[in-house]
């Protein structure tokens, strides 16, 4: 798809380097990194929802998903990751190519980790307050 920035990074269309690629993924730094290696995974064919990317293209990408990881934790050595999803204008996607979020965390990034993921709804992050 000519008008989707995602399409045109896996294409090699921008200058948007790859940062490991699988016969049906590739794998890129966020360009807004909300921390150090941020990086994000696609299937290479167009798909708004990940949940409607075949099963094929799903298990590479989650296979493509560990090769990141092993590359992030080599360069920059991080404490821990979020693995994260939007699906749907409602959970927050702003780009219509489905992806996964890898964010590495480093200890200290925040001052109070807990929860992860919970924070997409700040108020009800913290149970066990
Ligand atoms: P979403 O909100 O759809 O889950 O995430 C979109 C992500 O794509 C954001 O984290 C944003 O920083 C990143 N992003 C948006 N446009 C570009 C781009 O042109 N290149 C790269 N590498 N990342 C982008
Ligand atoms: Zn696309």
């Amino acid at each position: 798809m000519d008008d989707c920035p995602f399409c045109q990074i896996a294409a090699g269309n921008s200058d948007t380097e790859l940062v490991a690629e699988s016969a049906h993924s590739v794998a890129f730094y966020d360009r807004y990194p909300v921390s150090e290696g941020h990086a994000l995974v696609i299937a290479r064919r167009h798909e708004a929802d990940l949940f409607d990317v075949d099963p094929e293209e799903r298990t590479d990408a989650w296979a493509l998903l560990d090769t990141v990881r092993e590359l992030l934790l080599e360069r920059f050595n991080p404490d821990g990751f979020n693995i994260g999803v939007n699906t749907n204008e409602a959970a927050g996607q702003t780009v219509d190519h489905a992806h996964i979020h890898l964010i590495p965390r480093y200890l200290g990034d925040v001052e109070d980790p807990r929860g992860g993921i919970r924070w997409v709804i700040p108020e009800k992050a913290p149970y066990w307050d």
